[in-house]
């Protein structure tokens, strides 16, 4: 392994537009590759290795580091940094649109990130919905986005029932804007999302699940009973039937439903669509 220090991210200009803070401080990049729990030989996807502080301390830990970066500028950097590490793959592109199944078929794989925050939904929706699945998920956010993503009934989103359908997530650890070069403007979180084999519910089907939760959460705000009737195209008596099908209260708010009722719900439109 070289000894060589991963490029100095304060030699470019970071690109705000690409979410470029780079996390600077050599203990936090180990904690953070620490509770990532890499098992031995493992296979790593890293998303936005930046100038590759942290890919260094995954290679350390991992078999496999196959290490994604968009911006060009940053590639003959790591290329050469991990010139002497052949378990270390740079690969330049945008994780939103690289196919990455070849490389990662029949491989059991963990994703660790430090991720640009401008797209932090759109990466958590495409790793569970486009990429293989992950054994697990360790990633920065934006604080905000942490305690979101771990919210409970009465404070649930979109994003929080797409990502505790597919794994649990935790929140591990709060970051001060000054671990970061340059600071963020908002306060960060390491969270960590162990992947079921199965979802926790039993759904008909995903796409059932996931069209009844979005068209729930589509009106902001607003009772159940409506919102569902104009997502899903329905009448308000026939949605209020189906919520009352599946033991829901029709003036109920969507922020307040638990995994179970969307999965209960799920079923009863499932069935109601199968019939009709
Ligand atoms: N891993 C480094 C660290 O911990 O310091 C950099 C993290 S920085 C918050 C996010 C990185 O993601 C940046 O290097 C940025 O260029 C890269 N990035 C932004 N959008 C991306 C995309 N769509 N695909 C891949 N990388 C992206």
């Amino acid at each position: 392994m070289t000894d060589r220090p991963a490029a100095d991210p304060s030699a470019f200009a970071p690109k705000k537009s690409l979410g470029q803070n780079f996390l600077r401080d050599p203990h936090l990049l180990e904690k953070i590759a620490e509770l990532a729990d890499i098992p031995a030989g493992g296979t790593v996807l890293e998303i936005g290795a930046g100038t590759g502080a942290l890919t260094r301390a995954l290679a350390a830990r991992a078999g496999r580091v196959l290490a994604v970066e968009v911006d060009e500028r940053l590639i003959p950097g790591l290329q050469q940094t991990f010139a002497d590490q052949p378990h270390v793959e740079i690969i330049h592109g945008d994780i939103l649109t690289l196919d990455l199944s070849e490389r990662l078929r029949d491989t059991p794989y963990l994703i660790v990130a430090n991720l640009p925050y401008y797209i932090t939904s759109a990466i958590l929706r495409h790793i569970f919905e486009h990429l293989p699945r992950p054994q697990r998920v360790v990633v920065t956010v934006q604080r905000e986005v942490a305690e979101r993503l771990i919210a409970g009934p009465g404070d649930m989103s979109l994003l929080a029932v797409s990502v505790q359908f597919y794994g649990q997530p935790r929140l591990l650890l709060r970051l001060k804007p000054a671990a970061f070069w340059p600071p963020p403007e908002v306060e960060s979180a390491v969270v960590r999302i162990d992947v079921y084999e199965r979802p926790p519910v039993d759904v008909p089907d995903e796409g059932v699940f996931f069209r009844v939760v979005r068209a729930g959460f589509g009106q902001k705000r607003k009772q159940l009973r409506n919102a569902l009737s104009a997502g899903l195209r329905l009448d308000k008596e026939s949605t209020a039937a189906l919520l009352h099908q599946a033991g829901i209260d029709p003036q109920r708010r969507a922020e307040t439903l638990s995994l179970d009722e969307w999965a209960a719900l799920a079923r009863v439109v499932a069935l109601y669509e199968g019939g009709a």
